[in-house]
């Protein structure tokens, strides 16, 4: 865990990976397990899924609405995806990082090179990647609710997705839930140790010797 009595600045988590590799898993689990990390509501212009909350998961918007949005300069970052629109609402981002809480983002590759852009020192950025490759199509088949043409269109889409590991800090492979979580928590962990983060640190060894 970090060191709770001294202040820090947050630190901004990015996953990444492609479609059927367990990230919405993954992100869920480690936001209930840390109290310090908040998610990044993304807003979108795709339909709504079964299950899904508005202001919970996305801020479902119409195209115009998006582009509101987008002419207001309300995005930290902005991408077309699968022939959808998603961006990242840059309100509450800096608030939570300079009041020390750590944020998570679950955006593709084009936001993440945005994102790494404009606050290179604030980002720990992560790419998930499946098992195998028979493993990744079976995952994809089995979200009921997408259509077969979105399943293969999602497969195709995966290698290219897959392609850019090599811009990301840090590799998990996702064969076992627990062990990801583990390791995307041990990376959280270390990052918030760091001297950089850790703005109170000279206040505190002042204080002790
Ligand atoms: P889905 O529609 O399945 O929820 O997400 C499709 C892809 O869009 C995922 O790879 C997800 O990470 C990405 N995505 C979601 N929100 C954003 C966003 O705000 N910006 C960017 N660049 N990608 C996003």
């Amino acid at each position: 865990m970090s060191n709770e009595n001294i202040s820090r600045r947050g630190l901004m988590l990015v996953l990444s990976s492609p479609s059927g590799a367990g990230k919405t898993t993954l992100s869920r689990r480690l936001l209930e397990s840390d109290r310090n990390i908040s998610l990044s509501v993304s807003a979108t212009t795709r339909a709504m899924r079964p299950g899904e909350v508005h202001g919970k998961d996305y801020h479902f918007l119409k195209m115009e609405e998006f582009e509101a949005w987008l002419g207001e300069g309300k995005f930290l970052e902005h991408a077309m995806v699968f022939g959808n629109r998603y961006g990242t609402p840059s309100h509450l981002v800096t608030d939570e990082l300079g009041a020390g809480r750590d944020v998570l983002f679950d955006i593709d590759w084009q936001g993440t090179q945005q994102l790494k852009e404009k606050m290179r020192d604030d980002l720990v950025s992560i790419f998930i990647l499946p098992p195998s490759h028979d493993e990744l199509e079976r995952r994809l088949k089995t979200r009921a609710q997408d259509s077969d043409e979105i399943v293969a269109g999602r497969m195709a889409k995966a290698a290219d997705e897959i392609s850019h590991w090599p811009e990301y800090d840090y590799v998990v492979v996702n064969t076992d839930v627990e062990k990801a979580l583990a390791d995307i928590q041990a990376i959280l962990n270390a990052e918030r140790l760091r001297r950089s983060r850790q703005t109170g640190i000279s206040e505190f060894v002042g204080r002790l010797i």
